[in-house]
This record gives structure tokens, sequence and C-alpha cells, in this order.
């Protein structure tokens, strides 16, 4: 738990830089083209660093890098003990380096302190210690194929890992990769998003600090459409990871059929849906669970609860506790540890969902936010916590990815019109009941359909179960042991007598 103050934060963010150019091969160079981009701050838009910008060739390098390396079997075919103390050590520099990474995280992302040091940063070395830790407790099968022969079943990494991450949690989404594909042996080239490039090579400072072997990770700062691409369409990548739109996932699906044939594991966007039965009790414990299903990251998440189906009997009485605790939210400066939301990632962001939200205020009921907020916070990327009523299906608000802090409310009338209305979205990644009815809590969170259904809060997550959806939110899976699975393939060896 930090003890810093709002200065001291400051005072940090002043004194922290970290690497700038592209880490391939155990060293940092600069892009063979080099040309660097700009990386700001958006809670000010305050250029924080000039980061150099990979193109095709640098992609080139850094696959060849984690080839050779793969080949080689510095980190492959090394045991299990080695490879797990490396990880293990990884972990423990995150671990000593966790307020520098975190400042860093929130002036790139604009991200609260308080989220990046006491969740984000931690929970990317935890993520990576418990991927170190089953190194050395997974094994392979013996199969039953009768008493003349004997198959083993054992899982092989595939060999290089393109990761392709976005701007909403960039150490962590990036971790969630790189920690299971290093641990089964894999080389991964990562490529971190263009507006938050920051902690994944400062990951990349450490990683050869603590003696992870050269080639074996790779970080290729740059642009989606080159960098991104030229990972996508590159002969020699054995899988992608990807965590972004649905837009760019069905990219990377072309991609792979116009090169290789590559693994392409998606993990896109959602617009989760937190259902409210009549029988709760505690309306407010609700409204303080849904708003921070949605406010919290600026809404910026993923799986954030954009869809509020409450039943008509408690919609007003809830909608109005929700208005109420959005209006209480302290929007500001990132680094004051007392903030409670953040800037969205950019001002171009900002107005496109203030465009989102005028033409749904057109055809729904406006209820608390829908602009800029006044005083100091104007000068970045700040947009007031939104809440539009009566937004039905069919409206854009309703079936389209928002990704910013806007909350779409719709009343039912019965459970089978809340499980249809749930259901209907083209994404399937997250969702929430609430109900004090045990019955209802399994009849109705049996037949929503998502990866993760949180009955009675909000987007549960934790390292021991599998994150991803179904439908157009992708099928990747990040998290627990199943993680393993993308980044591995069977292998069987079969003795014959
Ligand atoms: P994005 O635009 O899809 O970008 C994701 C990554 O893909 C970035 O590194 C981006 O690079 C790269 N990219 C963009 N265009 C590309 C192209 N033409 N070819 C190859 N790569 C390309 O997503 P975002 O705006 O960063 O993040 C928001 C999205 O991520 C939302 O839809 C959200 O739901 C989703 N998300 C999903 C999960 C999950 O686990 N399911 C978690 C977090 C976020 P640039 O940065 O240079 O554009
Ligand atoms: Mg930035």
């Amino acid at each position: 738990m930090t003890t810093r103050t709002t200065q001291d934060w400051h005072d940090l963010a002043g004194s922290v830089s970290g690497p700038t150019d592209l880490f391939i091969d155990g060293a940092f160079a600069e892009a063979a083209a080099g040309e660097r981009f700009v990386t700001t701050d958006p809670s000010t838009g305050v250029e924080i660093a000039q980061v150099a910008r990979a193109g095709a060739a640098d992609v080139d390098r850094a696959v060849a890098a984690g080839r050779r390396a793969f080949e080689s079997g510095v980190w492959s075919r090394q045991p299990a003990a080695y490879r797990k103390k490396v990880l293990l050590d990884l972990a423990d520099a995150i671990d000593r380096h966790t307020d520098e990474l975190a400042v860093l995280e929130s002036r790139d992302g604009g991200k609260l302190i308080s989220d990046t040091s006491e969740w984000d940063i931690p929970g990317t070395s935890a993520i990576l210690r418990w991927y170190a830790e089953t190194v050395d407790k997974t094994y392979g099968e013996s199969a039953p194929v009768g008493p003349d022969a004997l198959a083993v079943v054992s899982r092989e990494p595939l060999g290089v890992i393109g990761a392709v991450v976005p701007w909403n949690f960039p150490l962590e989404m990036a971790m969630w990769k790189l920690a299971p594909a290093l641990a089964t042996g894999n080389s991964v080239v990562l490529k971190p998003a263009e507006l938050t490039p920051m902690t994944a090579l400062y990951l990349a400072r450490l990683a050869a600090e603590v003696g992870l072997p050269d080639g074996v990770l790779n970080v290729v700062p740059g642009f989606g459409s080159d960098a991104g691409r030229a990972l996508g369409v590159h002969m020699d990548v054995d899988a992608i990871a990807f965590t972004g739109s649905t837009r760019v996932g069905k990219l990377f699906l072309g991609y792979a059929g116009e090169s290789n044939l590559k693994q392409v594991w998606p993990e896109c966007g959602g617009k989760s849906a937190a259902v409210v039965c009549a029988d709760v009790a505690d309306l407010g414990a609700v409204a303080d669970l849904v708003a921070g299903g949605i406010f919290a990251c600026a809404g910026q998440v993923c799986s954030a609860s954009s869809r509020l189906l409450v039943h008509r009997s408690r919609y007003d009485e809830l909608l109005a506790l929700v208005a109420e605790r959005s209006c209480e939210l302290r929007v500001g400066d990132p680094l004051d540890p007392e903030t409670q939301m953040g800037p969205v990632i950019s001002t171009g962001e900002r107005d496109r969902i203030l465009g989102e939200i005028e033409s749904a205020a057109a055809e729904s009921r406006l209820v608390a936010g829908g602009g800029v907020p006044s005083g100091p916070a104007t000068a970045g990327a700040f947009l007031e916590p939104t809440i539009l009523a009566d937004v039905a299906p069919g409206q854009r608000l309703f079936e389209e990815e928002v990704f910013g802090p806007v909350l779409a409310a719709t009343p039912f009338d019965t459970e089978e019109e809340a499980v249809a209305l749930a259901n209907s979205s083209k994404y399937a990644l997250a969702a929430s009941l609430f109900t004090d009815d045990l019955r209802t809590a399994h009849r109705v969170s049996d037949r929503l359909r998502a990866g993760t259904v949180t009955v009675n809060g909000v987007d549960a997550i934790d390292i021991s179960v599998p994150f991803g959806g179904f439908g157009q939110s992708g099928y990747g899976r990040d998290l627990s042991l199943h993680a393993l699975d993308k980044y591995t393939g069977t292998k069987t060896r079969w003795f014959a007598g």
C-alpha cells in the first residue's frame, strides 16, 4: 500500500525515465529507419518521450532473434528449474520497481496511480510468478494404447509468439501473454500499443538485468498498421496472442490466412450486461457495484458492464442511485491518490466518445454527465461519467462498444426478456447478475452467454480462472492453466514394442 502524496508522485514522475529504443536480441537499438514517435500524458497532453518506431525491417530482426534463441535451446530446452528461477527473478525485479512502473503507466495511459501502484503493477508480477510456478508442475501424459506400445503425449512450445496488446492495461495485458508464453519455453516479440509503450520497454530492461537470454523477449513499439501488421503477416511467427478491438482481431485472422496459417488467439471487445432482478434488497450496494463496473478505468475496460438491465419495478430507483454515485466521483489528476476517475486515453478518443453520447442522447434519455467536466481537469482528455436511460435494442449505444465512461440502461419485465436482452449482443465477454434468490442465481447465470458471469458482483477476475469470451469477443483465453494451451502444441511419441 502506497503512502505517497500527489506531490510525491509528481516528483517521481519528473525523475523516472525508461528506455525509449526498440529491444531486440538483448539490446536496445534505434529503428532501422531511424523514426520515432511521441507518446503523451492524456491528463495534460504533455509529451512524455519520443520512442523508436519499429517498422517491418525491425520486426524481421526481432522475429529472427526470437527464432535463433528458440532453436539454440538457450531457453526452450533449459531445465524447468532454470526457467522458473529467471521468471521469478523478473517478478522480483518488477516488485522492486513498482513505483517507477506505476508512475510511468499512469502518465503514459492516464491511469489512476491508486490503481497502477496497488493493482496493475503488483498484479503483473503476481501473474508472472504464478506462471513461473507452473514450469516445474505441468506434466505430459502417457496414453492407454495397449500393452505392446508406449505413447507419451507432451506439450511442446510453438516457437516465436507475437504478442499485440492494447493501451488500457498496458503492462498487465502484456504479461497475460508473456508469462505463459515464456513459461512454456517460447520466444516472444511484443508490440505494445503506440499510445502506451513505456512500461513494456522498462520491462525489457528488467528482463535483461535478471538474465533472460538474448532474443527470448523482444519489444517493438510502433504503429499497428506497420509493426502490428508485420508481425501478423510474418512467415516465421508461430502464433499471435492479441488483445484489442474486434475490428483489428479480424484483421489478424486475415493476416494469418494470407501468410503462414499461424494460430491467432483474439481477445476482443465487449458490451457486457448487468442484470438486476426485482428481488434485490440492497439496491444501494448494487448501485456501488454498477458504478464501479462502468466508471473504473474511465470505462476503458473490455469487460466493463456497459449495459444495465433492470427489472422495471426497480428501474427508476436504481438509476437514481447510480446517477448519484456518478456525480460523486472525483474526476481529475490521475497522480492524486484520491482521484476516482482519470482521463480517457486521448483527446481524439474523448471527442469520439462525446459524439457517441450526442447521437445516443438523441434517441434515449440523458440521466447524468454527457460532457466535459469543468475546472482544472479540462486541460486533458477528461469526460463526465455518463448515464443514458431507456436505451433500446437496435440503438447503437445498446449494440456497440463505446470504450468510455458511458452506461446504457434498459428496463425489462420478465426473466425471459432479461436473458434475451443480455444475450442479444454480438459480444459475449462478461455478464453480471444481481439477485437475492439462490435458485434465480443458478438458473439465470446458466443461461447468460458470456465467458465470465459474476453473480452479485461485477467483472470477477482472478489468475486462477480463464478470461475470454464467445462470439465477437473472440475465443482466446488468458489466465489460468488453460492459457498454457495457446502457447503449446501436443506432440505424441509412440514407442512400438
Ligand atoms: P486496437 O485498436 O484493436 O489495438 C490493439 C493493438 O493492435 C494495438 O497494439 C494496435 O496498435 C494494434 N493494431 C491496430 N491496428 C492494427 C492493424 N491494422 N494491424 C495490426 N495491428 C494493429 O485496440 P485498442 O484501441 O488498443 O484497445 C481497445 C480495445 O481492446 C477495445 O475494443 C477493448 O474491448 C479491447 N480489449 C479487450 C480485452 C480482452 O481481454 N478481451 C482487454 C482489453 C482491451 P496501435 O496502438 O498502434 O494502434
Ligand atoms: Mg501515452
